[in-house]
């Protein structure tokens, strides 16, 4: 089997803030496909050093062993790699940090090779800007699809708040923090805008 039937390749994100069980559901996709004999290649940014940086893991359980992808990484190139493989499909978790030439390189994967990609991640970080690789994605995507979350208070959760020690939200600080002593709560804007107006 080769790409999607009846379909021609495209190039998805599937986006959402903290908690909204991305990785779950890239790894229950991962699943369904080769329920259906198709060759998955699962990928993932090496950035987040916190984990292994070979495994796809849910807060749910699920988890799957991975093709970490550093910074400098050509996808297009490792890709090449795989390809005794007779790759059907690339599953991508933590997109958002992926460089644009990542995801350039996996756009040119679906163009030339008619392989899918569907990539999963957060749209924007905890002042509400975009990542490199989700901004990207926003601009070459064929697809996007939101995965909802909720607030505390009811509404939708679109941003990921980090939270410090004393339960403050934190505006100022490195887009990504290695180490993983920040915690991260997603909240809709309007209980993000009340929380650090509550603080000043
Ligand atoms: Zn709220």
């Amino acid at each position: 089997m080769k790409g999607m039937v009846n379909t021609v390749a495209k190039l998805y994100f599937k986006y959402g803030a903290m908690g909204s069980s991305k990785s779950a559901q890239a790894l229950i996709t991962k699943f369904n496909y080769e329920e259906k004999g198709m060759k998955v290649w699962l990928i993932k940014p090496s950035i987040d050093t916190r984990e292994d940086l070979e495994v796809v893991s849910s807060r749910i359980g699920l988890k799957a062993k991975c093709t970490p992808i550093f910074p400098d990484t050509s996808i297009w190139e490792a890709f090449e790699s795989q390809i005794s493989r007779k790759i059907d499909v690339i599953i991508a978790d933590e997109s958002q940090f992926f460089t644009a030439e990542q995801i350039d390189d996996m756009r040119k994967i679906v163009d030339e090779l008619s392989v899918p990609v569907l990539c999963f991640g957060l749209r924007t970080d905890f002042r509400t800007n975009f990542f490199e690789g989700s901004k990207r994605l926003f601009e070459v995507a064929d697809k996007l699809t939101e995965i909802k979350n909720i607030c505390e208070c009811g509404r939708k959760a679109i941003v990921n708040a980090r939270i410090d020690d004393n339960g403050n939200v934190i505006t100022e600080g490195e887009q990504v923090l290695i180490g993983g002593e920040e915690r991260y709560t997603a909240m809709c804007h309007n209980c993000w805008r009340k929380a650090i107006a509550s603080q000043e």
